[in-house]
């Protein structure tokens, strides 16, 4: 087997392990609808939040195309997902950083990222999954990086096992991989 060489690439391996037809799914940063459209496709039922009308108009589009209409769109932060997710989700899913192809200042923060993770994490099954790309070559890119490192760092022993993976021997700063697992 060839090891996937980004972090984007090696998220999918691991939601492929709580992915099924009965399970429910929330894609955090929806952006241009690439991770959501791969979600719909396996789960029973998707929510995505974005902030950015564009992004979910796009992937709204997107599904259409793919002849998909189990996903939830909704403009809103991350951070209050659960006003809108009820509990028992198999699959919490973040792509960090700025929309391809728009805007590179609106980006996510690290403190409604850590919110998002902490509300996502509550709304998660025993055993469900939640994975976090982390990019890391953007301004306010490394700030975001410390508190989410602090946030998974913090989190209790008991109740998750916490992976950080990263490509130590990439040039630049290639993007890291956190992926939680509920116990
Ligand atoms: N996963 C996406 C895809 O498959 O195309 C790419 C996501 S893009 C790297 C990050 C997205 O996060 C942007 O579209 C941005 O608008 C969104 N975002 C930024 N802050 C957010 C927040 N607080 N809540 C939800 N989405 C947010």
């Amino acid at each position: 087997m060839k090891l996937p060489s980004s972090a984007v690439q090696l998220a999918p391996k691991f939601w492929s392990l709580v992915c099924h037809p009965h399970g429910i799914a929330v894609d955090a940063t929806v952006g241009n609808g690439h991770d959501t459209l791969a979600l719909a496709r396996k789960m029973k039922y998707v929510y995505g939040f974005d902030i950015q009308r564009e992004a979910l108009k796009a992937t709204q589009r997107r599904l259409e195309e793919a002849g998909l209409n189990n996903v939830n769109l909704i403009l809103d932060s991350h951070g209050e997902m659960a006003r809108y997710v009820p509990q028992g989700v198999d699959l919490v899913v973040f792509n960090l950083g700025y929309l391809p192809g728009s805007n590179k200042k609106i980006i996510t923060r690290g403190e409604t990222t850590v919110a998002g993770l902490e509300a996502g994490l509550g709304l998660l099954n025993r055993g469900g999954i939640l994975t976090v790309c982390v990019y890391r070559g953007h301004p306010g890119a490394g700030e975001e990086e410390a508190m989410v490192d602090e946030f998974v760092g913090g989190l209790d022993q008991g109740e998750c096992t916490v992976l950080s993976l990263s490509y130590p021997n990439q040039r630049h700063t290639p993007p890291k991989l956190y992926v939680i697992q509920k116990k």
